[in-house]
């Protein structure tokens, strides 16, 4: 199933059909958009063998299958697992050794790499000369959340497509598409701030409770003195999983307090628990409100390099609002 980026998707689809597909693209925009899924149901779509375009991809041809199985012969998702240059760079040897390959089962070889802001230096100017060389029937697609952190050479070479935040409306109706309950629609549309796969994740009772509890927590902090704020973080920078999830929910909850205040959402359209949970956070200056999103989210940047320290990084982001 599909979950937004409509035009994007058109696009891609035109472009397989009219045979103008590129070797290589970048796929960019925030997290939690979907990037890397419509990444792989695009290689579905290049190798699905149905001899209708309008089925493709059919999910039934035995590339499709295939995929689904995710033991496709002429597909690779590479993921940035240990943050290791050595394996980086090895990783990036490997597919330029792969794409050289001609295709097995489907019409072309289709690498993902995710996240390629997380590789480094070294490691992305590896694979300029995979970039370099003309290739057959092979399609390269780089998923970056903060392709500014791409080496401009690359991103030179690669056909971007940029993916947008969805309007509330467009996820109601995905969540409504879904199945889900119309009475839970708004509020975890306002959660989601856009973004489809946090939506999907929203749908899940046990999810959408954790989620609602991250915020109470949060928003219960927004008035609070300095000293309890670095104590907070010393706390939430020990719990390093979790951190990048605690990071989005804060973002999220700060980009809605701040569209609130703007009057682009209504109050009166959240519902009671959310309304609640603005009441003392109102008091902040909407001006204090955007500077701490826009630090928030660089720390958040920096923080998908793995030589910052989260503790001081995000302590200095919330200095804004003192
Ligand atoms: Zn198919």
């Amino acid at each position: 199933m599909m979950w937004g980026h409509r035009k994007q998707w058109q696009f891609l689809r035109k472009s397989v059909q009219l045979e103008k597909t590129s070797h290589a693209y970048l796929f960019s925009g925030k997290k939690l958009l979907g990037k890397k899924e419509i990444a792989q149901e695009f290689a579905r779509l290049l190798n699905c063998q149905s001899e209708d375009f309008d089925e493709k991809p059919c999910r039934k041809c035995s590339s499709c299958r295939e995929m689904e199985k995710s033991c496709h012969p002429d597909f690779l998702l590479i993921e940035n697992t240990d943050k290791i240059e050595e394996t980086e760079i090895n990783l990036i040897r490997h597919l330029g050794n792969w794409l050289s390959l001609k295709p097995g089962l489907g019409k072309f070889k289709v690498a993902i790499i995710d996240q390629f802001q997380t590789f480094s230096l070294a490691a992305q100017s590896a694979l300029l000369k995979t970039l370099e060389e003309p290739r057959g029937q092979t399609v390269l697609i780089l998923i970056s959340d903060y392709p500014e952190l791409l080496v401009l050479t690359i991103i030179s070479r690669l056909q971007e497509i940029k993916f947008n935040p969805l309007s509330s409306q467009e996820i109601v109706d995905l969540l409504l598409a879904a199945g889900a309950d119309e009475s839970l629609t708004d509020r975890i549309s306002h959660l989601s701030s856009g973004k489809p796969l946090k939506a999907r994740r929203l749908l899940n009772p046990d999810d959408l409770k954790k989620e609602e509890e991250r915020i109470k927590r949060f928003a219960g902090m927004l008035n609070q003195d300095l000293v309890f704020w670095f104590h907070e973080i010393e706390v939430l920078t020990k719990e390093s999983d979790a951190l990048p999830e605690n990071l989005e929910v804060w973002l999220d909850f700060i980009r809605l307090l701040f569209l609130v205040k703007m009057g682009v959402v209504k109050k009166g359209n959240l519902d009671q628990n959310q309304q609640k949970l603005f009441g003392k956070a109102e008091s902040i200056p909407a001006s204090k409100l955007k500077s701490l999103l826009f630090s928030l989210d660089k720390t958040n940047y920096l923080l998908s390099r793995s030589n910052v320290n989260p503790r001081l990084a995000i302590e200095n982001s919330i200095l804004e609002l003192f």
